[in-house]
């Protein structure tokens, strides 16, 4: 079971990298965190927001899915999780409850990754200059998004 709190759980750290925020993935930096999670575990909702959607978490293989929900301005999306049934739009979800169970992420990659849930927390746009300097956050241009330290979000810590 994943529980994010304010004790957050174990991140991944294993031979395919880290799992922390803005860990280094060559030319790029990792936008969300890791979090430790054998498949088929069940997913507890983080933090009180509104269903928004399921995506695919890679266009090549439609099986491995989010779920993305909204937080205000925020977007908080809970990758490699299979969304369980009857999630509405726009619904009000509760911190603790169930939203699905987490996929065999690392049989996917077969290169040593752990099984985990990638967690995402952004608002479009370049909004770096409304968050504290000691927040760790980072802008993709490409993308037109800021992310955030997910951690951070989760504890309260981010305005808005
Ligand atoms: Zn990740």
């Amino acid at each position: 079971m994943l529980v994010i709190s304010r004790q957050q759980p174990p991140v991944r750290n294993d031979i395919a990298g880290s799992g922390e925020f803005l860990a280094q993935r060559g030319l790029r930096v990792h936008y969300g965190i890791d979090y430790q999670l054998a498949a088929g575990e069940a997913v507890l909702l983080a933090r009180t927001c509104a269903f928004s959607k399921t995506g695919q978490a890679y266009s090549h293989a439609p099986e491995f899915r989010y779920i993305e929900f909204r937080d205000g301005a925020w977007f908080v999306r809970y990758f490699y999780v299979e969304p369980r049934e009857a999630l509405m739009v726009g619904d009000t979800m509760i911190e603790g409850e169930f939203i699905g169970k987490s996929q065999a992420v690392g049989q996917h990659y077969a290169n040593g990754m752990q099984d985990h849930v990638h967690v995402e927390v952004f608002q479009p746009g370049d909004i770096g200059d409304t968050i504290p300097d000691e927040i760790k956050h980072t802008f993709d241009l490409k993308k037109n998004r800021t992310y955030v330290d997910p951690a951070a979000y989760f504890r309260s810590d981010l305005p808005g």
